[in-house]
């Protein structure tokens, strides 16, 4: 292993704590470039550990503690594992889910999403960017999918100075079916948001119907993975999402599964809800899941106004009796933060509000203990009492 970094004593003491992420500043030396699996050693020249170097801040990606050289075998244990901890919570109840969750599933950088017979791939480091087609072929002989695609454009690849590039690399089309629970979605792989769907929110959305009734609304709706589930229950459900092609499918999906009381509208959501409340239309059930508005820290405090103007408009528009179901994806946001906001919005709306359920992403999705940071959605369901 010829490529190697020195790290700081900080540095040592964070990754003898199982921290797998070492910052820029707890680097001494490197003698190593963007996407080497590097020998990790402490200032007395101990191997430490082997980790994934990186030109972002994010230097270190710890692969493993101990003299283990990371080789095609680790990696390939490493996806077994985390495909066999999805099939012990699943079993073969879901035909879509994470296969592998980055850094808590010990693949810092690598995700996969299955939808149906198709898988998407996304690395989000130069490390995994080399590896890809090694990572291509195992998950052919792992899982034998019918289309791979690679959607390399997330937010995050910028830090890293990596290219963007979306490509069907296996397979004959990027339009992919699924299910989530009894409904059937189909996207297209290549050309919609994310991976191709939310996957995250799939417990989220099977548990939605249980909240709604009479009149709902959907804010944020993308392909309406909550409001098609919640259209079981309520009324009438309105999508709103401000993505024209997001819109179609809505209308497609609903369709598909011959829902006949959702409709799907394409506008912003802050208009969206400014004018529900200008025209006095109340709601039984309200959706809010927005995307991430603070992908860096130095937007947090706008986006901590745009999620609290949210779910103040939100709250503002339900009747007694109804449920608000708000969302927040941003890393940025820790729970504690997002909580004490939907107090704040509750306090200014004048609503008194329990809180039904605290809720996170799927367990598709891990955390790792200790890593708060590889925490990231929120899912609070509320209950407007009066
Ligand atoms: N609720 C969805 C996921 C939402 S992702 C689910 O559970 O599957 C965020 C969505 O917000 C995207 O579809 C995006 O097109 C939409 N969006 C982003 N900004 C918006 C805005 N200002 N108004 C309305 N929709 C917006």
């Amino acid at each position: 292993m010829k490529s190697s970094v020195v790290i700081s004593k900080q540095g040592s003491l964070r990754l003898k704590r199982g921290q797998i992420w070492i910052f820029r500043s707890d680097i001494e030396q490197a003698q190593a470039e963007a996407g080497d699996i590097v020998a990790i050693r402490d200032r007395g020249n101990n191997t430490l550990g082997y980790g994934f170097y990186s030109a972002s801040q994010l230097a270190l990606r710890v692969l493993t503690r101990g003299a283990q050289v990371p080789d095609r075998a680790f990696f390939q244990a490493r996806l077994s594992r985390a495909i066999a901890y999805r099939a012990t919570l699943y079993g073969q109840t879901r035909d879509a889910l994470r296969l592998v969750h980055g850094e808590a599933d010990g693949l810092p950088g690598l995700l996969v999403d299955r939808y149906g017979d198709a898988l998407t791939i996304q690395s989000l480091t130069a490390g995994f960017d080399k590896l890809e087609s090694w990572v291509i072929d195992s998950l052919k002989s792992l899982v034998a999918p019918k289309t791979i695609v690679i959607r390399n454009d997330g937010m995050t690849r910028e830090y890293e100075n990596l290219p963007d590039l979306k490509a069907l690399v296996h397979g004959e089309e990027s339009i992919a079916r699924y299910h989530e629970g009894a409904l059937q979605f189909e996207i297209d792989l290549l050309s919609d948001q994310k991976t191709g769907s939310f996957l995250d929110q799939y417990d989220n959305h099977l548990l939605a119907p249980t909240y709604s009734h009479g009149q709902a609304l959907d804010m944020f709706s993308y392909h309406g993975g909550f409001g098609l589930q919640m259209a079981r229950r309520a009324a009438h459900v309105t999508c709103v999402d401000q993505s024209e092609q997001a819109v179609a499918r809505i209308t497609a999906n609903a369709a598909r599964n011959q829902i006949t009381n959702a409709t799907a509208v394409c506008a912003n959501a802050f208009d969206y809800l400014k004018a529900c409340d200008e025209s006095e239309q109340r709601f039984d059930t309200i959706v809010i899941d927005p995307p991430s508005f603070a992908k860096r820290k130095s937007a947090l405090d706008g986006a901590l106004r745009g999620y609290k103007e949210l779910n103040l408009r939100a709250l503002k528009l339900l009747n007694p009796g109804g449920f608000l179901i708000s969302c927040s994806c941003s890393a940025k946001l820790t729970p504690s933060l997002f909580e004490s906001l939907l107090a704040e919005a509750a306090s200014d709306a004048k609503r008194q509000v329990i809180v039904v359920q605290r809720r996170g992403a799927g367990f598709d999705h891990p955390a790792l203990l200790g890593m708060p940071e590889t925490e990231y959605l929120k899912c609070f369901v509320l209950y407007v009492r009066d």
